[in-house]
């Protein structure tokens, strides 16, 4: 105590000529950090990057990072965990889960983006359209699967495709990317999984370029408004896939990124579910990987466009998986095992960097993520 107040008064007394005017241009130093810090991150975002790794719990991401070596999610500075069930079941699926992030309220297991009672329920997409935003969907599932599906529709049950095809031909997507041709195709034609003599191929190509290839795609990445469809079913899992999902999200931002407004975007690792639900821990590794890689190319997008806002999350884990053995150093995982072949309870985790990311620490519901989306569009 005695030192402390010594060396305290040897600092007054050897500065005793300028000790007043040096303190309080400290201050004034500190006080101009401290606004230049606070004012070069705005509290809201203008653009939404949303990843959703479908069945992506902490042993797929944990499995995932032994065998890339290190995540794109490790750069993230903000991290958390997200309880998951429906209305109606402790175990969610992922229309009801998508229903939650894309409104910000519980639905029952199917529901695409309806209340319980089937009442219509506006979504994140909804919204960000009234602001002026660019909306865009990338999806390794057909674009009709769950999950975007519950952006950019409005159905009582997540099995009719057509009827979401349809909803979404009558949208104003900007960016739509992934599988599910036939739902759009007429039933005269060969592929079509129709019932009807709707060409909404056609009424998709009158408000915007539709092609059928990520060549096409590249020669198309200057267009306002953009359809890729890669596949008239699903697209084929990661490792037959000609195409990386991180490919896809670089042209969607491309497209996007042209709208002074900003923008929303979804982009899904859709099959990360499917590789749990078969038990199959490569095709989760392998789908796990292609996924951060997209990552990659968010925190790229985010690295010249510091106002946008990146949140990664899932909709529930899918298998009970977990991991029993294998080695950092080789980068391999050799011995899991899994519960059951469905979905699971257990919270799933969520990653966030950029404006706004602080809302997203901590255990938090799924529907806090609708909510808070939502409020950040709308004020
Ligand atoms: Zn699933």
């Amino acid at each position: 105590m005695h030192l402390k107040n010594q060396i305290f008064r040897n600092y007054f007394t050897s500065n005793k000529q300028n000790g007043l005017s040096e303190i309080f241009s400290r201050f004034l130093f500190l006080s101009l950090a401290l606004f230049l810090s606070c004012s070069t991150q705005p509290s809201k975002p203008e653009n939404i990057i949303l990843f959703i790794g479908d069945g992506m719990g902490l042993s797929q991401v944990t499995a995932g990072r032994i065998v890339k070596g290190e995540l794109n999610l490790d750069k993230f500075p903000t991290s958390g965990f997200v309880t998951t069930h429906s209305s109606d079941n402790l175990i969610t699926d992922s229309a009801a889960a998508m229903t939650a992030m894309a409104t910000g309220y519980k639905s029952y297991n199917g529901a695409i983006s309806v209340s319980p009672n089937r009442d219509t329920l506006k979504t994140l997409f909804e919204y960000a359209k009234e602001k002026g935003m660019s909306i865009g969907l990338v999806v390794t599932c057909t674009v009709t699967h769950a999950t975007p599906a519950a952006l950019v529709s409005h159905v009582d049950s997540r099995n009719k495709h057509t009827e979401i095809a349809k909803q979404i031909s009558e949208n104003d997507i900007d960016v739509l990317m992934g599988g599910g041709r036939s739902y759009f195709l007429p039933a005269t034609h060969d592929s079509s999984k129709r019932k009807d003599d709707l060409d909404l191929i056609e009424k998709l190509n009158q408000k915007m370029k539709v092609v059928y290839s990520t060549e096409e795609m590249y020669k198309n990445e200057n267009t306002p408004k953009l359809a890729v469809f890669l596949a008239n079913a699903n697209p084929p899992t990661a490792t037959k896939r000609p195409y990386a999902l991180s490919e896809l999200t670089r042209v969607a931002l491309k497209i996007l990124s042209q709208n002074p407004k900003g923008f929303i975007l979804l982009v899904e690792g859709s099959q990360i579910d499917w590789g749990g639900h078969d038990n199959l821990p490569t095709k989760i590794i392998n789908e796990m990987v292609d996924f951060d890689d997209a990552i990659g190319t968010g925190l790229d997008y985010y690295n010249n466009n510091p106002n946008t806002l990146i949140v990664v999350t899932a909709d529930h884990e899918t298998g009970g998986f977990a991991i029993h053995g294998g080695s950092i150093a080789e980068q391999k995982v050799d011995s899991t095992n899994f519960t059951w072949t469905h979905h699971t309870a257990t919270m799933v985790p969520i990653f966030s960097k950029g404006p706004g990311k602080n809302a997203f620490s901590g255990i938090i519901d799924n529907t806090d993520i609708g909510k808070t989306l939502k409020d950040y569009i709308v004020n």
